[in-house]
């Protein structure tokens, strides 16, 4: 069993992105630029995006961040992006969610240029996805399929499994090893059979928020598990959705959480944010 570490791997990437960063302000004088728009005092979303500015930051990328307060109305919010969409130093526009209750995420989403939607949430990037078109893909799945590659599997011809469906993670993570030519199944909350669809899976990909949802049983001797989910248990601590101690011993490769995933989308933020500034026109 390979323990697959997303930690040390977003750490070689981000080196890699900065030295591109580097090349391009050389080159054609470009800072990339990255514009968050953060609503509410949620801490969990103040924490993302502390940890993404950071990670811009590092890799000399221009970031700045419009805190917004809870009580903000929809039209406030959209004329915020419609500015970001204007602004020429911005070539990446993220709106961290959950948003309030009050406001219309979906058209927030919908309003920000597709050329700017590095978290890939606009569903003209989604479309582009499913037919296998260049685009901005979400990056917690797009993370994913790097390490995949960086491990050496090739989802072609192998069964996998995606559990959680949802737009952001489960979705475009089916489309993606979809085109790299795998045979997927998308389980969700109403699948009759969890585990008949799991036992089946050469990679079995879990995106839930369900602590310990994957147990031993449901996993096939020698899968590739790849856990995205992230629960916080009572003592603080996190965990995944799969019970890897129970699950690790049957894998050929496992993802740890924390330490597997989570890094991985920071840096392909990263990574979309650069390819969006190298697409200036
Ligand atoms: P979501 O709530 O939008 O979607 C959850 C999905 O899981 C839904 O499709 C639902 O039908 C399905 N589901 C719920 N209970 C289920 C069950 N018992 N069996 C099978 N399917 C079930 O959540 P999301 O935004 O897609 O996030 C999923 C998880 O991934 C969360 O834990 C979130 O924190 C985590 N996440 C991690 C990263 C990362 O960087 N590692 C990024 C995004 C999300």
């Amino acid at each position: 069993m390979q323990i697959i570490d997303g930690k040390k791997l977003a750490q070689q990437i981000r080196r890699e992105i900065a030295k591109e960063v580097e090349e391009l302000k050389a080159s054609r004088d470009i800072t990339p630029g990255l514009a968050v728009i953060l609503v509410g005092d949620d801490p969990a979303s103040h924490a993302y995006v502390k940890m993404k500015a950071k990670a811009c930051k590092e890799a000399g990328i221009y970031s700045i961040t419009h805190e917004m307060p809870e009580s903000i109305s929809q039209n406030e919010i959209e004329e915020t992006i419609l500015m970001m969409n204007k602004n020429p130093n911005i070539d990446g526009i993220l709106v961290q969610l959950p948003l309030p209750t009050h406001i219309d995420a979906t058209k927030i989403l919908e309003l920000i240029d597709p050329a700017k939607d590095v978290d890939g949430f606009h569903p003209y990037n989604f479309g582009r996805l499913m037919t296998g078109l260049d685009g901005f893909v979400p990056c917690t799945p797009l993370g994913v399929m790097e390490m995949l590659e960086a491990y050496g599997i090739d989802p072609k011809g192998k069964d996998a499994c995606v559990v959680g469906a949802s737009n952001i993670v489960g979705k475009p993570m089916a489309a993606l090893l979809l085109n790299a030519f795998a045979t997927v199944d998308i389980c969700h909350i109403y699948t009759k059979d969890l585990a008949a669809h799991t036992k089946q899976a050469d990679i079995l990909v879990v995106g839930v928020g369900k602590a310990g949802l994957i147990t031993e049983d449901m996993v096939k001797e020698g899968a590739v598990v790849i856990d995205i989910g992230i629960n916080r248990l009572e003592d603080g601590s996190l965990t995944g959705d799969v019970d890897y101690e129970g699950v690790a011993p049957k894998c050929s490769h496992i993802t740890p959480v924390p330490g597997g995933v989570g890094p991985m989308t920071i840096a392909m933020l990263l990574k979309n944010t650069l390819k969006a500034a190298k697409d200036r026109s």
